[in-house]
């Protein structure tokens, strides 16, 4: 039966992604070879490589403003470390907003090395809002921010205009809506949430902020290394990186960011609609921070849970618990998730 895959990542793919992504594990671009099996220095692969990245730049029209793609391993939690290595000056200091579970991971990290200030925090609400209105310390290394938060379905709308370097960890929005990405210096995302497999996460640099700190950073954690070796400093997570450029090459032929973002808008608006509008059920999130990704909400009615559960299932619904520090329930609605899986769960909804 046809699964509706919810799941929060790793996450729905586009079905003809899985089958090219499947064809070429046994015999990629005719070579009677695996793509998993052959040189990551390759003609072949390194064409793949080069071409996820000149797909990066151009669907975040990044091309010739002085950024440089990377694809890198360790997900986005090393990124959380390899930010402060790269960015923190000796004795320097960072600000960063946290917005939930993956903010907090993220300043843990930060004090390994030097200070961190924490210019706002929604904890205060169980991470159920963005807070606003905060002061950036413009004497700051750089500021960092979390723009969707997975787990409690939160998204930024709007970002702090600042003139020290802004950091964003997009893990789970990156590629789903418009914005200006030039205002970001550094963008990294774990590709498993809305652009690939797990297994490399890609990282958006401007190259102008590199080269600061006056610390000596580990070889495999220095980004101006990696940049130099085209992600080849050592072996690429090649088949991570052949699935994200499919996906990637996938949503470019759907019309790039601006079409994708107007079916999101779709299902994120039907799905909120009915949460909003049947007694049963109620959001978990503010409703001017609401995720237009991660929608997360409660059943009020707890005795029509195991019902609820049970139709789901019968669906062919996956993946639609919350998170586990969290419990309700969490419907991940990434870019290959269609609209009509979205109506199957509404039209459950209504039924209950
Ligand atoms: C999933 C997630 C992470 C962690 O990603 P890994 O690739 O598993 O390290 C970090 N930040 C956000 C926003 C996430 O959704």
């Amino acid at each position: 039966m046809k699964k509706h895959n919810f799941s929060a990542g790793p996450c729905i793919l586009p079905q003809s992604v899985l089958q090219q992504a499947a064809n070429a594990v046994t015999n990629f671009n005719g070579l009677d070879l695996s793509l998993i099996e052959i040189s990551h220095r390759s003609k072949d692969f390194v064409a793949v490589m080069e071409k996820a990245r000149s797909l990066v730049l151009e669907l975040l029209d990044l091309e010739n403003k002085g950024y440089k793609v990377l694809f890198l391993q360790g997900g986005a939690s090393l990124e959380f470390l390899m930010t402060p290595y790269n960015l923190l000056k000796i004795g320097g200091k960072a600000d960063y907003l946290d917005t939930g579970t993956w903010s907090t991971k993220a300043i843990k990290e930060v004090q390994t090395l030097g200070t961190v200030n924490v210019v706002a925090s929604s904890k205060d609400k169980n991470y159920t809002y963005i807070p606003k209105n905060y002061t950036i310390d413009e004497t700051a290394d750089y500021f960092h921010c979390t723009s969707n938060n997975t787990i409690r379905g939160t998204q930024m709308k709007s970002f702090p205009k600042t003139n020290i370097p802004l950091v964003c960890d997009m893990s789970s929005d990156i590629f789903s809506r418009e914005l200006d990405f030039s205002q970001f210096d550094l963008i990294y995302a774990g590709a498993q949430k809305n652009m690939g497999p797990a297994g490399t996460t890609l990282v958006v640099v401007k190259e102008s902020i590199l080269g600061k700190t006056g610390r000596t950073i580990p070889s495999m954690l220095n980004y101006q290394i990696h940049i130099d070796k085209d992600s080849m400093f050592n072996t690429p997570s090649v088949f991570a990186v052949y699935v994200s450029m499919l996906t990637l090459q996938w949503l470019k032929d759907l019309g790039g960011i601006k079409a994708i973002e107007k079916i999101n808008n779709a299902k994120a608006e039907l799905l909120y609609n009915e949460i909003d509008n049947n007694p049963l059920f109620e959001g978990s999130a503010v409703k001017e921070d609401r995720s237009n990704m991660n929608v997360t909400f409660l059943l009020k009615d707890e005795s029509k849970k195991e019902k609820f559960d049970k139709i789901c299932q019968e669906a062919g619904i996956n993946g639609l618990n919350g998170h586990r520090s969290v419990g309700g329930y969490r419907a991940s609605i990434y870019n290959a998730l269609p609209l009509e899986s979205v109506q199957v769960l509404v039209d459950l909804m209504k039924q209950l």
